[in-house]
């Protein structure tokens, strides 16, 4: 049987507009409720059984076409507190207020509004193409990626016991540096481990004339910092990936006072377990021993915590699905369309997904999403470099973009559910 591509053409338009309606209108994480109502609101016009509210304001979308396997297709929700310099006609200009009461931008910067687009042209082709496959197709909108706790708020409220067991999961997630109407893979760890840490470094306050009356947790933070740079050179294996980042340093109040304390706040990157493991135990041993030599009190050791709420694990695409889907991707968009990209130490909480015992293979794909144009010019000599995600300038190529997303989901799909 000639595997031919889905024609998602007829879609295209719906689908344009809907992408313009949602990046209009973009919510932050935890508060996707218009985002969800419109993703709840159209599946169930297509026939499939919807449930939404599901860890806050997920949806899922369940279409049974007989007996079979069970796919799970997840999308993400949310939007950025980036205000939009695009200049597109379309641009969000959402206001809002952050947690610490300063109005901010909301703006789809990581391009979920096209992620939940492609969802829906996905549920579209699969219910006028039930002929083509049969089992469950499980749809799921899912919230607060940014601040990756939607994944786990859905596993807790039952998304694999209260819906049907995914034998696999996909994802798609636009690529901000490839072509788009061109895919990209990465095959085993493609995004890392986040773990956030906080070490609080405590020392003795004093008059800062007089440090000899005092023990000066400055001085300590100083040498904790750069001492942490030696678990990725000097203790990690040299080919595993990790990184160690302050990306906060608070203590002190006035030039003449040695504080009593100093955070740090850390972000820790990795891919395996064991490095994870070794990193985050080599980080409160060298702030413990660094204040023993200082001399600090045993009731004034470091304290270290652990922020499991916003940490994720690796997104580990299973290497044999990937095998499989971009076998189909090839046979849909064609060989050049389909290119093996390199793993980064970013984060995405999809990883979650496979995480859950007994482990479930998943696969996230990239989906370019920039012009040829776009790229031919930022490559001229002087040219500026395109825009990441997350950059307020960030504007993907809608059409072609999503029409690749909806063909190429589509594909897979078909192609797992026979
Ligand atoms: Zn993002
Ligand atoms: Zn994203």
């Amino acid at each position: 049987m000639p595997r031919l591509s889905p024609d998602v053409s007829a879609l295209l338009d719906q689908c344009v507009a809907l992408r313009r309606d949602l990046h209009q209108n973009p919510e932050l994480s935890l508060l996707e409720e218009k985002t969800a109502a419109k993703l709840a609101e159209r599946m169930k016009k297509l026939g499939y059984q919807v449930t939404t509210k599901v860890g806050g304001t997920g949806v899922v979308a369940i279409l049974k076409n007989g007996p079979g396997k069970t796919l799970l297709i997840r999308s993400d929700l949310d939007g950025l507190p980036v205000r939009e310099l695009t200049g597109a006609p379309y641009a969000s200009r959402v206001m809002t207020k952050d947690a610490a009461g300063q109005s901010v931008g909301v703006m789809h910067a990581c391009g979920h509004d096209v992620h939940v687009t492609c969802l829906v042209g996905v549920a579209r082709a699969m219910s006028q193409l039930k002929e083509r496959w049969k089992g469950t197709l499980v749809l799921v909108g899912q919230p607060a990626e940014e601040i990756v706790h939607g994944a786990r708020d859905m596993l807790k409220d039952g998304l694999y016991t209260r819906f049907p067991r995914p034998d696999w999961c996909l994802a798609l997630h636009v690529d901000a540096e490839l072509e788009a109407g061109k895919v990209g893979y990465v095959s085993g760890y493609a995004l890392a481990n986040v773990d956030s840490v906080d070490v609080t470094i405590r020392g003795v306050g004093a008059h800062g004339a007089q440090p000899d009356k005092g023990k000066d947790p400055v001085v300590i933070a100083a040498q904790t910092v750069l001492a942490f740079q030696t678990i990725d050179s000097r203790e990690i294996d040299p080919v595993q990936p990790v990184v160690v980042t302050v990306g906060a340093i608070h203590g002190g109040t006035k030039r003449n006072i040695i504080p009593d304390e100093v955070v740090l706040k850390l972000t820790v990157r990795s891919y395996s377990d064991e490095v994870r493991a070794k990193t985050l135990a080599a980080i409160e041993r060298i702030a413990n021993g660094i204040a023993q030599s200082a001399g600090v009190p045993e009731n004034r050791m470091p304290v270290v915590t652990h922020l499991d709420d916003e940490s994720t694990p690796a997104t580990y695409n299973d290497p044999g699905l990937v095998e499989r889907v971009v076998g189909t991707f090839r046979r849909t968009v064609g060989e050049e369309n389909v290119v093996k990209r390199e793993p980064v130490m970013g984060a995405e909480d999809f990883g979650r997904f496979g995480t859950e015992e007994p482990k479930v293979p998943i696969f996230m794909y990239r989906l370019g999403s920039i012009s040829g144009e776009r790229i031919a010019a930022s490559k001229k000599p002087g040219a500026a470099p395109l825009p990441s995600l997350h950059s307020a300038i960030y504007l993907p190529e809608p059409k072609t973009t999503i029409r690749t997303g909806v063909t190429t989901m589509t594909a897979a799909a078909i192609d797992l559910l026979q």
